[in-house]
């Protein structure tokens, strides 16, 4: 579904990516991780085309997408979500979904408000995201949990055959977390390809088909759960570069069963 050949981003001398290759299955749940400052948000940024890559390449479908506008990303069926949620708080859930999927052009000016094709699509994913009570609810009301949903709910109006999340674990409470998860196998089941990045150990080896593992902008281990966490380099990436992370300890608990 997606191929990242020799992806670099550099920033000034930083390379924050470094000649990253992986592969994402068609079908798969596959996880981005590492320590703090590996590279996983620019590579992540660099695929949706929110940055431009220095260098490299990213292919989706068989689609060179590297030299693409975001959008013409998005026609192509990858979506993405924000680490930090990028909603409108003045507007209802609903219209977020609807304002949120709509490239800007001339003709959305001119058009209605909400189309009523456009409200009965965010109504059936807000009743697959079982938030449909929430639909008239202005943003700014909602708990940060409720956000992340809602954003995820956004990225589904474009219909995409693969998304991107970026931490959908963080800052979430637990029961809502479960339902997140929930709802990304549930679809994953329909088809739906996942690439995540995300902190949340536990998460990751219990949702994952595929893990990949940067460290300092570089591929440094890739496989299922299992393989990666007893790769002697993936803890050594951990405990090396970044003792005082919570993160550290979730892997090594993981690695050590
Ligand atoms: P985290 O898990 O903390 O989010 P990460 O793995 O996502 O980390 P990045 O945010 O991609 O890592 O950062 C990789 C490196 O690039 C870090 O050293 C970071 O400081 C640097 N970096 C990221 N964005 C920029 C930027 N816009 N300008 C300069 N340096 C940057």
């Amino acid at each position: 579904m997606l191929e990242v050949r020799g992806l670099c981003k550099h920033f000034g001398g930083i390379r924050a990516v470094d000649q990253c290759s992986f592969t994402v299955e068609r079908g798969s749940i596959t996880a981005l991780i590492g320590p703090n400052g590996a590279g996983k948000t620019t590579a992540f940024n660099c695929i949706s085309k929110t940055l431009r890559p220095t260098s490299g390449e990213v292919w989706l479908k068989g689609e060179r997408i590297d030299a693409m506008r975001p959008h013409q990303v998005t026609r192509r069926g990858l979506s993405r979500t924000f680490q930090i949620s990028r909603n409108l708080e003045d507007l209802t859930v609903l219209e977020n979904l609807v304002v949120q999927s709509r490239v800007p052009n001339w003709r959305a000016l001119f058009g209605p408000a909400i189309a009523p094709w456009e409200r009965e699509k965010a109504m059936e994913i807000l009743d697959f995201l079982n938030i449909t009570r929430l639909a008239h609810e202005e943003t700014r009301s909602l708990s940060y949990g409720q956000k992340k949903l809602m954003d995820f709910g956004a990225l589904l109006m474009s219909d995409p055959e693969m998304i991107l999340l970026d931490e959908p674990a963080g800052g979430v409470n637990p029961r809502l977390l479960e339902e997140i998860v929930d709802r990304i196998r549930a679809l994953n089941a329909r088809g739906l390809t996942v690439l995540i990045v995300e902190h949340n150990m536990d998460l990751v080896m219990r949702l994952s088909h595929k893990v990949v593992v940067m460290a300092h902008g570089q591929v440094i281990a890739e496989g299922t759960p299992e393989e990666v966490q007893a790769d002697p380099l993936v803890l050594e990436a951990y405990l090396g570069g970044a003792q005082k992370e919570p993160a550290v300890q979730a892997v090594g608990a993981v690695v050590h069963g």
